[in-house]
């Protein structure tokens, strides 16, 4: 059987990883020091032999007995407000906690994929945005200690494949949805699909014309499967290019939720927020014959099911 480390394991899409690698028939260890993962995430799998959790924090030495034939490092805070409050965490994680597994990967012999980010090309000059394109990120900026942390670790990962020759591999993912985001992680569509259910102001932020390009999590993991069994190192796009403006955003939800009470309300747009961004995917098609199934209205569909079961409508 073969063992797979997935880092950020009880995240959300560290999560659904974990629920892949066990259908897949791996032996999966999941790790995770809940920071900002929730344990019910992963809780339904305890019960079963091939699945073991570690409570750790990888920015301290990771030792995991035995063979390891894959590591999944997934380990990060992700949200503009978690890495806001946790700035020096969030650049811990993406560098020590990046170097220990690249050092456990290779004294394991095993097969690294990284999860980087589409924030790598901060608030881009290109679109669609392509992998050769190299981003225009402000260091210094509230946003920063992610972007940059993540841009450290495709550094160090493409180092540790260059001067050790390990098998590396980076996915840079684009922004992703579906069941088991955390509620009050601040991101778009859990705050907007909280505040239609409880029929308070959804918050766009300044006039809503910035634009993102939602993924169903399923169609990500699927895309980080085939990238993690393919023989290619470079960094991979894995998002949908379906781009929308965050207002359209928000009126889908509220035709969605269909609560009386929920309108829009208008907030400031935060420092450095990217005006727009969309995923080339060229590459994952032509390297993985990966393109996403779920269209935003299932997607949307699917994840109201599950804000339903875990916010209460006003
Ligand atoms: N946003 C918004 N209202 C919110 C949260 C976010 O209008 O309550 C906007 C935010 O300014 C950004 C987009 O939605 O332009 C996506 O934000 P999110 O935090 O989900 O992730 P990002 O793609 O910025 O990392």
């Amino acid at each position: 059987m073969k063992r797979v480390l997935i880092t950020g394991a009880a995240g959300f899409i560290g999560s659904h990883l974990c629920d892949r690698f066990i259908k897949e028939g791996y032996h999966v260890i999941g790790m995770d020091n809940l920071i900002t993962g929730n344990i019910k995430n992963i809780e339904h799998l305890f019960p079963l032999k091939n699945f073991e959790y570690y409570h750790h924090d990888i920015t301290k030495f990771v030792h995991v007995p035995g063979q390891l034939d894959y590591i999944l490092h997934f380990a990060s805070p992700a949200s503009p407000i978690d890495y806001l409050k946790m700035p020096i965490q969030t650049l811990k994680v993406g560098s020590l906690g990046t170097h220990n597994l690249l050092g456990l990967a290779k004294s394991k012999n095993a097969r690294i994929l990284i999860a980087s980010t589409s924030e790598v090309y901060g608030d881009p000059l290109v679109h669609p945005q392509r992998e050769d394109y190299w981003g225009n990120v402000n260091p210094i900026g509230p946003r920063g200690v992610y972007d940059e942390a993540k841009r450290f670790q495709e550094a160090i990962t493409m180092a540790y494949h260059t001067f050790h020759g390990l098998e590396t591999r980076i996915v840079r993912i684009f922004n992703t949805y579906g069941p088991r985001m955390r509620v009050e992680d601040g991101r778009v569509l859990p705050a907007f699909f909280s505040q239609a259910i409880r029929g308070e102001g959804l918050t766009v932020f300044g006039e809503g014309n910035q634009t993102r390009s939602f993924c169903y999590v399923d169609d990500l993991v699927e895309g980080i499967y085939r990238l993690l069994l393919s023989d290619y190192h470079m960094p991979v796009n894995i998002g949908n290019p379906s781009e929308i403006t965050i207002i359209q955003f928000a009126h889908e939800i509220l035709a969605l939720v269909d609560n009386p009470k929920a309108h829009i309300i208008y907030n400031p747009l935060p420092i450095d927020d990217p005006k727009q961004r969309q995923p080339d995917i060229t590459k994952a098609k032509e390297i993985l014959g990966w393109m996403p199934k779920v269209d935003r209205s299932e997607g949307l569909l699917r994840t109201y099911e599950y804000f339903k079961t875990v916010v209460t409508r006003n």
